[in-house]
């Protein structure tokens, strides 16, 4: 799909008409062949270190980006987004020379709360009210591990307090859902969401885990992160994954059901597979040492063995990076994989306590004084401008 928004923009000292072209990335396309079929030089991927280039691999299939172009065709500007945080940049320096740079994604953080009364269903009455299925899918996973959806009935009762981003206007990427409540039959149920787990008011965590961990591992190496600012290396960093230790070897099972969807090499990544699964989630599977007997396009069940831990792309030794996408954007898979103990305790607990106690006090006010919903927000396209 390649859609030309043509947007003339009259640069003042030139006159050169540039165009803007908004693209979809292409599954098992790299940041590598995207520069060589560009005709940018190939240095600028070389010149990333480890991380940058295992970063640079997580360019998501039918991800949209942005490519702005002079008049005779030639590259001036690129933006990839790598997350709702993050993005690569490639434009010309001072001196003409092409430059790749990860830059953060600016937009505002709003939060809203919305209060409502079932009248169909849940999922529908939340979509219809504030105009955004990110909302209502938001809605669905903060309460997986709580409630059965079937049991809310028409007159039940549903609040949800929430962080959204907006950018040029328009809503941005994900929802995060800090607070959700749901009355049914005037028995309230809360669920409260802290370094995104769900937990219920007691810190006990919802379980709800759509998939189990990949490997035997022997220590996670390096947990998920989104955009940082390194204030030493003076640049922003991110790992959209976790990365289980183990010896090379050690095979490697799908974390869920569902379809492999790539199987292949992917940039610093290596050998890589990945899995569509049900509701929107993918998982990724890199570094790997080599491949069970699956096929593209192959069927597979939780637990099957689809592969064997190594070392190959950027990797400073074997292990198993284990990526979970929503929508072909990382989250962090602490929030589908068991990871850690199931209930917080001692500060950890002490903390959660304080931040629901604040949540509690902001839906309190908000119901008592019959603050109207937010206004219903327009369908949209996450569109990056230059
Ligand atoms: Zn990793």
């Amino acid at each position: 799909m390649k859609k030309l928004l043509l947007l003339f923009i009259f640069v003042v000292q030139s006159f050169a008409a540039l165009s803007v072209e908004e693209l979809t990335w292409d599954n098992g396309d790299t940041l590598l062949k995207f520069l060589q079929r560009n005709s940018i030089p190939m240095s600028l991927y070389y010149g990333l270190d480890r991380e940058d280039q295992e970063l640079a691999s997580d360019i998501a299939y039918k991800i949209k980006y942005q490519v702005l172009k002079d008049e005779n065709n030639n590259i001036e500007q690129v933006l990839i987004p790598i997350s709702d945080d993050l993005q690569i940049h490639i434009y010309k320096d001072k001196d003409r020379q092409y430059t790749l740079a990860f830059t953060p994604v600016s937009y505002q953080k709003e939060d809203r709360i919305l209060h409502l009364t079932i009248k169909s269903s849940a999922y529908q009455d939340v979509y219809e009210e504030s105009g955004s299925s990110t909302l209502a899918r938001a809605m669905v996973r903060a309460f997986r591990g709580s409630i059965n959806f079937r049991n809310i009935q028409k007159g039940d009762e549903v609040t949800l307090y929430y962080e959204q981003k907006r950018r040029m206007g328009k809503l941005w990427g994900d929802i995060n859902i800090k607070m959700a409540m749901v009355e049914i039959n005037k028995s309230a149920r809360e669920v409260f969401s802290y370094n995104d787990i769900f937990y219920d008011r007691d810190g006990k965590e919802l379980e709800s885990f759509l998939l189990t961990k990949p490997v035997n591992y022997t220590r996670i190496s390096s947990p998920f992160t989104t955009a940082r600012y390194h204030p030493i290396l003076k640049r922003y960093r991110a790992h959209l994954g976790i990365d289980y230790a183990a010896p090379t070897g050690t095979p490697v099972k799908s974390a869920g059901k569902g379809v492999v969807t790539f199987i292949g090499t992917k940039g610093g990544y290596g050998n890589v597979i990945q899995i569509k699964h049900d509701s929107g989630y993918m998982t990724l599977y890199a570094h790997l040492s080599r491949f069970a007997k699956i096929k593209n396009g192959q069927k597979v069940n939780q637990g099957q063995v689809i592969a064997y831990v190594g070392s190959t792309g950027m990797s400073t030794g074997p292990h198993l990076h284990f990526g979970v996408y929503l929508n072909n954007k990382a989250i962090n898979p602490a929030s589908v994989v068991k990871i850690a103990k199931s209930e917080l305790s001692g500060k950890a607990k002490e903390n959660f306590k304080h931040i629901i106690a604040g949540y509690e006090q902001i839906v309190k006010e908000a119901l008592a004084s019959n603050q109207p919903n937010p206004p219903k927000e327009e369908d949209f396209e996450n569109y990056i401008e230059f």
